[in-house]
């Protein structure tokens, strides 16, 4: 095995047994391989191991490999930040994007999603650690936002993104599924968490994360 084939039976393992621990069942939550500046040979070795779910942080890199790669039967996630001259590319390109903080952004990838696609799946980005500097919705604005990205028919809003502060993991995750749960009460469909890394993945899966997106421990440290 390479590398890569072995480094991904390894973090299925880690879901296994902790969807085991959780009494979840391991079909539950979605590996999704973060593959920002690793190579297509690289993604080709974990495609050859079985992975198909592709995440990408930097347009231009993304759309070099989703090029590449074209004839492969894979699914790509856009999770890295959104500037408004991005969002056509992204809206005809990829079938996630995790990284929705605002309501210009998400009416814009609807105006410039094609007809002919499937709905772009959405998760909106959380600042679930309430960071003044990070990226993401606050807690206070997000059921607003939620509901006019709900509105938006192009769109299909499937749930919440974060990436906690340092240290803060534990409660953040439980923090982002209280934020889900208080949106399904309010009439939202919401059946996605992306949450967990590599160095997080366990406490994310018992708090109830359905996507865990994984970049180093698949591929290595990234150059
Ligand atoms: C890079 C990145 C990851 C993967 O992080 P690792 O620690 O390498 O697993 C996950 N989510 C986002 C949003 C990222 O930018």
């Amino acid at each position: 095995m390479t590398t890569i084939a072995n480094n991904l039976a390894q973090v299925r393992q880690r879901i296994q047994s902790t969807c085991e621990k959780a009494g979840r069942d391991p079909h539950s939550v979605v590996l999704l391989a973060v593959s920002k500046t690793q190579s297509v040979e690289a993604l080709l070795q974990a495609h050859a191991a079985g992975q198909v779910v592709f995440a990408e942080n930097y347009l231009q890199e993304a759309l070099t490999k989703i090029e590449i790669l074209k004839d492969y039967p894979l699914e790509w996630h856009y999770i890295g930040p959104i500037q408004s001259n991005k969002t056509k590319a992204i809206a005809e390109h990829f079938s996630w994007v995790h990284s929705i903080a605002s309501l210009k952004i998400a009416e814009r990838l609807n105006q410039q999603r094609p007809e002919d696609m499937a709905p772009l799946q959405i998760c909106l980005q959380v600042n679930i650690s309430d960071e003044s500097s990070k990226f993401g919705v606050s807690t206070a604005e997000l059921e607003a936002l939620a509901q006019k990205v709900d509105a938006l028919p192009l769109l299909r809003l499937r749930g919440l993104m974060a990436i906690p502060k340092k240290g803060d993991s534990e409660s953040a995750f439980i923090k982002l599924r209280q934020c889900q749960e208080r949106l399904i009460q309010k009439g939202l469909a919401l059946d996605t968490l992306s949450m967990g890394m590599s160095a997080d993945l366990e406490p994310a899966i018992m708090a109830g994360s359905t996507i865990v997106r994984v970049g180093t421990d698949i591929f290595g440290a990234r150059v």
